[in-house]
Order: structure tokens, then C-alpha cells, then sequence
């Protein structure tokens, strides 16, 4: 196996922004997203600080005091603000993660819960909750849930299903047109935005294995990739292009844990792996790869068997494709999926590979 590269690319040095007290008090006037983090405002008048982007009624100008960081603004007697939340998540990110969260709840039910249910479950008022998922998503969560629909027929009907059993896997109603309109009000698809992961935060580690480099990520969820590669560039670049908009840090303690399972799984596989797990996909690709899971070390079974255990014995092919998009190698066991005659067909992470799994998997099994 090839020896790991030790190059990190540097973060580009960029001259500090809102440096003045003129450029802070510009943001704190504009309510500006991007100065968030970057300092903090304290008003006199009240002995509150704030984020430089609170909604709050803006302070006058001569009641306003900056600080570089909470500690500071903390030492000078000012208490955090209970609206902006300085010392907690930041108001974009805390928005980001419920409407995550409202998305999953609405990919993952049959037919979408209601405005209240998606409110209530994220601890939102409707109103609120309906104006931030718009802010934050560019459309309303019926809308969302419309696209969502359609998306999943599409992809049913790719992976083979009839049309009519495809229609009833996505919960369509009658009247399509109203969702295909919707569709196009859509700027990116919502599989995209989920794709994407904004305002997620990703931990990553890259480690050394018998079976070569391998990069292991996780949200606060589980772990969201586990990938081969040639070398930690090239993983990197990766989860780059996998989650390009997530928050992606290098967190080699945070991981620790799965990093360890992992490796002892590699070392003896007939243990099996089992690691929380934040899987992205439609609703037919979460089933296949529920599936996989189910299959034990040391045993293997056809496309043809899985798409027969989900009931839909003809969608063998689909299964393969499902297996060649899992990100999550070994602990989502796309390994374990051979062809009907036996052979091992193929492998997202190369045959050589798969063949040292089985291989490892049977011996102590
Ligand atoms: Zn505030």
C-alpha cells in the first residue's frame, strides 16, 4: 500500500476583517452574517453584548463598545444576550440544523406532517418556523415536500419500479402538475441542499490501515463517510466535493472512537462493525443499504437476494446501484453483495479489496 502523504494545504492568510471599530459598527448597522465570530458589540446602556448580527433594536452609536472575543466582553461586566445568543450555536447555524431536521422528518415520512408537527418538532411557533425554512432554503416546507415527492418518483422510476407501484412509493397524489411547478421554483434541488450539508458540521480523520489510507467523517448524528483512497489529499478533496457545504474540520481525537473500531474491525473482521451511522439518500437507497447491514460477517448475498428482502425482486439492478453510491464503506457491508453466480462483480473500493474482506470475514466466522 502506498505510504500516506503528510502535506496540508494551508489556510489562506487574508488581512483581518472588521479590524476598525468603523468596520464593526458598519456590520453591527448592516446586521452583517459574515462579522459573526469575528467580534462581539457591547451597549452600555443595557450591560448586554451581542453577536455583531443581532436582531435586536440596533444600539445607539455612543452606547456601543466592541470586543475581539466573549472573554473580553465578559471581563468588562456585560452579560450575554439572551436573543443572539453570543456564548451558544449561532443564530444561522441553530436556523440550519432545524430545517435539516424538518427535511429529514419530511423525506422520511409517507406522507409530510403538517406545518405544526415540523414546528412543534424543531421548538418553533408555525410562523416562525415556516419564515426561517423559507430564509434558509429559498422555498416553504409544502413546497419542499412537493419537490421532495417528485424527486423520489424520479428516482423510483430510474431504478426500474413500475410506474404505478413508482407513484405510490412517493406518495404522489393526483394533481402532478402543481408539483412540477414547484420543482422549478426550486434554485437547487433539495437533494442538493441535503447533499450539500449546509451549516453542518463535519469532524475528519484520516488513518492508515492494512487496507490503506482511510478517511473517516462524522456529524453530530454519526458517521456521515468512510472512504479509501491513495492518499489524504485525495480524501480530503473528497469530502470536499461530497459535502461542499458543510463546516469540514480536521479532528483526529474526536474520532478516536470509530477510528479504533474501525481498525479492529479491519484487523479482525469476523467481529462485524457497528458505528452510528448519518446516511443521506432517497428512501430506496436507505432501504437497500439497511439491508447490507443485515447481512453478517463472514456471509454474502446476491443484488438479486437483497432487491428480493426489500420485495421487490426485479430491482437487482437497482440494488447494485445503490451499493456502488454508499459512502460509508465497511459499516455500511456493500462487501457482503456479490453477483448471482457467486462472483464478486464489483467494488466502489476496488476488487483486491473486497476479496480481503471476505476472505477475513470467513476465516474466523
Ligand atoms: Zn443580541
Amino acid at each position: 500500500m502506498q505510504a500516506m502523504t503528510q502535506e496540508k494545504t494551508a489556510p489562506a492568510i487574508e488581512a483581518k476583517p472588521f479590524a476598525s471599530d468603523e468596520a464593526r459598527w458598519q456590520a453591527v448597522c448592516d446586521r452583517n452574517r459574515a462579522a459573526d465570530g469575528q467580534f462581539y458589540f457591547a451597549v452600555a446602556t443595557t450591560g448586554v453584548y451581542c453577536r455583531p448580527n443581532c436582531a435586536a433594536r440596533q444600539p445607539r452609536r455612543e452606547n456601543v463598545r466592541f470586543y475581539d472575543t466573549i472573554a473580553a466582553a465578559e471581563a468588562a461586566g456585560f452579560r450575554a444576550c439572551k436573543r443572539c445568543r453570543p456564548t451558544g450555536k449561532s443564530i444561522e447555524q441553530t436556523q440550519a440544523d432545524a430545517v435539516q431536521r424538518a427535511c429529514r422528518m419530511i423525506d422520511e415520512a409517507e406522507t409530510p406532517p403538517t406545518l405544526n408537527v415540523l414546528a412543534e418538532a424543531v421548538g418553533m411557533s408555525p410562523f416562525h418556523f415556516h419564515r426561517v425554512f423559507k430564509a434558509v432554503l429559498g422555498l416553504t416546507p409544502k413546497d419542499y415536500a412537493a419537490a421532495r415527492r417528485l424527486e423520489r418518483l424520479k428516482q423510483e422510476l430510474d431504478d426500474g419500479t413500475p410506474v404505478s407501484q413508482a407513484i405510490y412509493g412517493a406518495g404522489f397524489g393526483s394533481s402532478s402538475r402543481l408539483y412540477e411547478t414547484t420543482h422549478a421554483t426550486l434554485g437547487m434541488t433539495p437533494a442538493a441542499f441535503q447533499r450539500g450539508a449546509k451549516g453542518k458540521q463535519i469532524d475528519w480523520t484520516v488513518t492508515a490501515t492494512a487496507l490503506g489510507p482511510l478517511l473517516i467523517a462524522a456529524t453530530g448524528d454519526g458517521v456521515c463517510m468512510i472512504e479509501f483512497g491513495e492518499n489524504e489529499a485525495v480524501l480530503e478533496g473528497e469530502l470536499a466535493q461530497r459535502f461542499p457545504s458543510a463546516q469540514r474540520s480536521r479532528a483526529d481525537a474526536a474520532l478516536d472512537r470509530h477510528v479504533a473500531a474501525v481498525t479492529a474491525y479491519i484487523e479482525t473482521p469476523s467481529r462485524g462493525l457497528s458505528l452510528p451511522l448519518d446516511v443521506q439518500g432517497t428512501a430506496f437507497q436507505r432501504r437497500v443499504w439497511r439491508a447490507l447491514q443485515e447481512i453478517p460477517p463472514g456471509r454474502t448475498a446476491s443484488y438479486g437476494e437483497v432487491a428480493a428482502t426489500l420485495g421487490q425482486p426485479t430491482a437487482a439492478r437497482a440494488v447494485a446501484r445503490a451499493c456502488a453510491t454508499n459512502e460509508i464503506a465497511l459499516a455500511i457491508p456493500c462487501h457482503r453483495v456479490v453477483g448471482s453466480d457467486g462472483r464478486l462483480a464489483g467494488y466502489r473500493w476496488g476488487l483486491e479489496r473486497k476479496r480481503a474482506l471476505l476472505a477475513g470475514e470467513k476465516k474466523a466466522g
